[in-house]
């Protein structure tokens, strides 16, 4: 029997691998992380400019409605009452987000429930959608044809570089729509950001714990596969399997971080640009995830655009063709005695944090149960 150095390879050191390794690690097994960027922590780091935590990837929020999950992260960091209530600039007419009783009166001045629905009713009454088959058809069904045209068609268009009428349904049904004055982004129960970024999770989960940075697995494939018995894949699965059954599409970002002259660039820690001219999707100005008070600010401008081979993936497009895609990597998947796919890449999932810490510690939970069954 092979005698391995270590008992998971963890590819990537994002919210997956580090959950999985911190548990792995915690059972009494070995685990080497390693991670192609520079840095840890996946899309979740923070860099620090001016004082600032900046989320280099873009804005991250945590929020969940499980309370273990809750917990779990507030082991590695306190966190503080952010809430997000995000703003949309469509031509220089400013809207608050989710779609709420705020938004309603800014564009009807409807001032009651009964009038907002009233008036979502009268505009959606012709188009007769029962089942939405599509994004478009589930947004204009959720708020009417005003707020698609001035809030949702063209942002999703930006995002998504495709028409709202290819996308499935389900990715705007994680937008609330309230008939109160509530702007509050999300719905759950706990919600914030961690004091001091991201950082102080990731360095907790992965304490003790041995990581090579700057390190592609595909760069040494074969030699890094056998210092372990089990591999854990947070990387792209369709790149695991040489493309074997064509590519799976992303969509990308670029981000235009600037640091500001000023204390407070725009009030908010995120405005949308939902006019399809403003070449960006938001603008995150970060100090506000903190309440930040220093005396100069840093701000980033969101940019979406098709991933390509070279060009860092972000969101997996769960359109009907990628779809049927993944479908063929997953039987494969489903074969491998010794390899764990998990996180947004490996699973092609438009996952949430907490979703993926959720993912990583069953599957980790699952791993480890398989590992002393076996007898290792
Ligand atoms: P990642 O964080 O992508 O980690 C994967 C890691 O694997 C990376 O570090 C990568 O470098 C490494 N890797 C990949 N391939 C290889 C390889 N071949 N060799 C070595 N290393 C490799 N979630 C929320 O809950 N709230 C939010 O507000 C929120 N906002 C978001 C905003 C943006 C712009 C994006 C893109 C995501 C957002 N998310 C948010 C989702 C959140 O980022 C993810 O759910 C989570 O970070 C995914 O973790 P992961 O470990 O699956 O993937
Ligand atoms: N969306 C929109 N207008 C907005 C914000 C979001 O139309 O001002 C749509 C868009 O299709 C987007 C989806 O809602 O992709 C989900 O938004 P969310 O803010 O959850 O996206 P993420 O933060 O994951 O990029």
């Amino acid at each position: 029997m092979t005698s391995f150095n270590y008992d998971y390879l963890i590819v990537g050191s994002g919210l997956f691998g580090a959950v999985f390794a911190h548990e792995a690690t915690k059972a009494g097994k070995k685990c080497l992380v390693i991670d192609k960027r520079k840095h840890a922590g996946g899309n979740v780091y923070c860099k620090e400019m001016e004082g600032i935590n900046v989320h280099w990837y873009g804005a991250h929020i945590f929020h969940t409605n499980d309370k273990e999950i809750w917990d779990y992260v507030n082991q590695f960091a306190d966190f503080n009452r952010y809430t997000n209530s995000p703003v949309a600039n469509y031509n220089g007419e400013l809207y608050n987000l989710p779609f709420n009783m705020n938004t309603f009166y800014k564009l009807w001045g409807t001032k009651t429930p009964a009038e907002a629905k009233q008036k979502i009713a009268e505009q959606i009454v012709d188009l007769h959608i029962t089942e939405p088959k599509n994004l478009e058809e589930q947004a204009l069904k959720l708020v009417g044809t005003d707020i698609y045209e001035k809030l949702i068609k063209y942002y999703t268009e930006k995002q998504w570089g495709r028409k709202a009428t290819e996308l499935p349904a389900f990715i705007i049904k994680r937008l609330p729509v309230r008939f109160t004055y509530d702007n509050n982004y999300f719905n759950d129960k706990y919600q914030g950001i961690p004091v001091g970024g991201y950082n102080k999770i990731i360095e907790g989960l992965l304490e003790g714990i041995e990581i090579r940075l700057d390190t592609d697995f595909f760069a040494n494939r074969e030699e890094l596969s056998l210092l372990a018995d089990k591999i854990v894949f947070t990387g792209k699965i369709d790149e695991y399997y040489n493309y074997q059954f064509g590519e799976l599409e992303y969509r990308s970002l670029k981000f235009e971080v600037e640091t500001l002259e000023e204390e407070n660039y725009q009030g908010n820690a995120v405005i949308n640009y939902t006019d399809p001219e403003t070449p960006y999707t938001r603008i995150i100005e970060h100090k506000h995830f903190e309440f930040g008070t220093q005396p100069k600010t840093v701000i980033t401008k969101e940019y979406s655009l098709q991933a390509s081979k070279g060009v860092e993936p972000y969101y997996p497009i769960n359109d009907e063709k990628n779809t049927a895609i993944i479908k063929k990597y997953q039987d494969l998947a489903k074969t491998e005695t010794n390899v764990i796919f998990g996180g947004r890449l490996a699973e092609y999932r438009y996952y949430d944090m907490h979703q993926v810490i959720g993912s990583a510690l069953a599957k980790a939970k699952w791993s480890l149960k398989m590992l002393n069954f076996n007898g290792l």
